[in-house]
């Protein structure tokens, strides 16, 4: 597909890059035969230009007659012999990084942590500080340092879903890392994610365009973001869905869920850029695959089972689609989103497993997170947001609707009491209501929902992941 790489990464890159370049150490100009002189700069030492230029301490000593090797001095003028043959060895300077380790740096320039500890003198190679500076080897002009960024393993991670995640091979991966076996990877294990070749067939003035992830799950929420050359009005859909984008200045983000049912395959995202009397479209395919849901068999005393009338189920479904169905709020939450109850609540029904009612058909699916606390616990509000419904309904009860902006929307329903009246600002932490068991429920439980442009995606990818 070509259209995936990490956002991260390609911030990692410009910062390497510039890191590298601005640092690039120039050789002085070769003089006849094979000699070199170099100017000793600040911070230099006999043994960091030997290693330069691929020549000994003592053939430098040598060489220039010097009585100490440790007494070299600013500005000084060296002869460097029989290094200009051969193209003096670059080094480039890296800045330690949180998370960095000496091995992961190595990997990186494609050099090994002796090479690393030799230059910069490391004694104990596991002791390197962040906002240390490095002197790192470069390769000629054709091979760069392996830029990406590092990730941590995480339980449940597998190196198939890691390379997914940021647009790459698993080869990529496994290659740079020095991985012999891919399927054996340990939790906490950090593995430095190369990033994916820049895509050149983006029209321009849209530079880059990221999605994650590359390969969506069912009732996941994916994230676009977008890099324009300068100021564009940006339109997009996906799966003719019209998005909805955020941002300015050439820096654009949108979001869209993948419906629980979808058929698997590939789903058209579409995106149009207008500069002026300039408009180009991009047009891909994003590649969902099944989720891993079950089957839950549920049945209705009589009266409950009145409720499901499809005619009330539609009207009260398209009411709440058309308020979810759209947006009107700038993103008001930032991080990750918090459980609505406290503790660690217990899932009674997770999202997108399939439901059979009264004995039929497993047609239809959960839509949203049920936690199984007791009737009268108080709902939190998970992110800040404006409530846009908060009233009783039929099927789901009393229910409580907040808008976090972007067509991100938060439901609460079957609640025993609502707490908040529409148009109210909400803050993350504010109490919604109380748990209950009204409407269309087997029990007192809360069932929460996430909604990205009215299509129900699950609940908990939003307490996981941080979503940009
Ligand atoms: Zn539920």
């Amino acid at each position: 597909m070509g259209i995936v790489r990490g956002g991260v990464a390609r911030m990692c890159l410009v910062i390497l890059l510039w890191m590298v370049i601005g640092a690039l150490v120039v050789a002085a100009p070769p003089l006849q035969g094979d000699q070199v002189v170099h100017v000793v700069q600040v911070g230099e030492t006999l043994y960091t230009i030997a290693q330069h230029y691929g020549v000994t301490v003592d053939a430098l000593v040598a060489v220039n007659g010097l009585s100490d090797p440790d007494l070299i001095s600013v500005g000084q003028r060296l002869t460097i012999s029989g290094s200009a043959s051969a193209a003096p060895v670059q080094t480039g300077t890296h800045a330690v990084q949180p998370g960095d380790t000496l091995a992961l740096i190595a990997r990186r320039y494609g050099t090994s942590v002796e090479v690393l500890a030799q230059l910069n003198h490391l004694t104990n190679p596991n002791l390197i500080y962040v906002g240390q500076t490095l002197l790192v080897p470069v390769a000629g002009e054709t091979a760069g340092p392996v830029t990406g960024q590092v990730h941590v393993v995480q339980l449940g991670d597998t190196m198939a879903r890691i390379a997914a995640r940021y647009g790459v091979s698993v080869w990529a991966v496994a290659q740079a890392n020095g991985i012999a076996n891919p399927s054996v990877i340990y939790v906490g294990q950090r593995l430095l994610v190369p990033t994916p070749e820049r895509d050149s067939s983006l029209p321009y003035p849209i530079l880059d365009l990221v999605v994650l992830p590359v390969v969506a799950v069912q009732g996941q929420t994916v994230q676009v973001s977008v890099e324009t050359d300068g100021e564009v009005s940006l339109s997009g859909a996906f799966d003719g869905r019209p998005l909805f984008f955020v941002g300015d200045r050439g820096t654009y983000r949108t979001l869209f869920g993948i419906p629980a049912m979808s058929t698997p395959g590939a789903y058209p995202l579409d995106l149009k850029a207008t500069k002026g009397e300039q408009e180009v479209s991009t047009h891909n395919l994003i590649q969902v695959v099944e989720g891993d849901f079950g089957v839950q068999y549920l049945t209705f005393s009589s009266e409950k089972t009145e409720l499901l009338d499809p005619q009330l189920t539609t009207t009260e479904a398209q009411r709440v689609w058309d308020l979810t169905a759209q947006a009107t709020l700038p993103g008001m939450w930032q991080g990750r989103f918090w459980f609505p109850v406290t503790g660690d609540p217990p899932v009674s029904s997770p999202f997108g497993i399939r439901r059979s009612y009264g004995g039929g058909p497993a047609n239809s699916y959960h839509a949203g997170l049920d936690l199984d606390v007791p009737e009268g616990t108080p709902v939190y509000c998970p992110a800040p947001g404006r409530v846009v419904l908060a009233e009783e309904l039929q099927v789901r009860g009393n229910a409580v609707i907040v808008d976090h902006g972007r067509g991100v929307m938060s439901g609460y329903w079957h609640l025993s009491q609502i707490g908040v009246s529409v148009g109210q600002q909400v803050e993350a932490g504010e109490l919604l209501g109380w748990v209950g068991n009204t409407g269309l429920s087997t029990g007192a439980h809360l069932h929460w929902e996430m909604r990205v442009m009215g299509i129900r995606v699950d609940p908990l990818q939003w307490v996981r992941e941080e979503i940009r």
